[in-house]
């Protein structure tokens, strides 16, 4: 399914970040030392290799909304781009800081004159924020910096399970018209 704002298109599907060999950028949903770990940031570590941590090591510590690019290694992709998203109940404002990631991580792909960037839904997972308002600020965030954008084209959605699917799709129906 895609949907379209201004230049962009947003798709959105089922899957793995570490499976997206189409797309430019991969996001990381980091955390602040920019080490392997759990969900997002140990899948991204294991298949990309022990150069990525090496990278890593002299860009760490990140802050909440920060965002950093590495290449990729054994990634089918040129680069990963970490973002640091807010731990749910402690980083505040949570919102704000969530959409920092979603602009300083296509930012950050626009200066490499990228095309398409894909993203897991940053901070729903061990940092604990609710699906569905984390799905409402990608979305929106997304959709008001598409003017800014000059290369960035195609971004990508790459939910866990069907049911974050299909809140996405809802979400992007209601804020980007079906
Ligand atoms: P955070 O620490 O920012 O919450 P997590 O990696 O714990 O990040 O989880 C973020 C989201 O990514 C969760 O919704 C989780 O289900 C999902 N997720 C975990 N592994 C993957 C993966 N390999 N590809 C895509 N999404 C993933």
């Amino acid at each position: 399914m895609a949907w379209k704002t201004d230049g962009l298109t947003i798709g959105c599907v089922k899957g793995d970040i570490t499976q997206q060999g189409d797309v430019d950028a991969i996001v990381n949903a980091a955390n602040a030392q920019l080490r392997t770990g759990g969900g997002v940031a140990g899948a991204i570590h294991r298949a990309a290799g022990p150069g990525l941590a090496e990278e890593c090591r002299d860009l760490a510590p990140i802050k909440p909304g920060e965002a950093v690019i590495t290449a990729a290694y054994n990634l089918p992709n040129l680069y990963v781009i970490h973002c640091l998203g807010p731990v749910y109940g402690k980083d505040e404002p949570a919102a704000e800081l969530l959409a920092d990631c979603y602009r300083n991580a296509l930012r950050l792909a626009d200066e490499k004159e990228l095309t398409s960037v894909a993203f897991p839904a940053i901070s729903t997972g061990a940092f604990g924020y609710p699906l569905e308002p984390a799905a409402r600020v990608a979305v929106k965030t997304i959709r008001d910096m598409t003017p800014d954008l000059s290369s960035v084209r195609r971004v990508r959605f790459v939910l866990f399970s069907d049911k974050d699917c299909v809140t996405y799709h809802r979400l992007l129906d209601e804020i980007l018209g079906a």
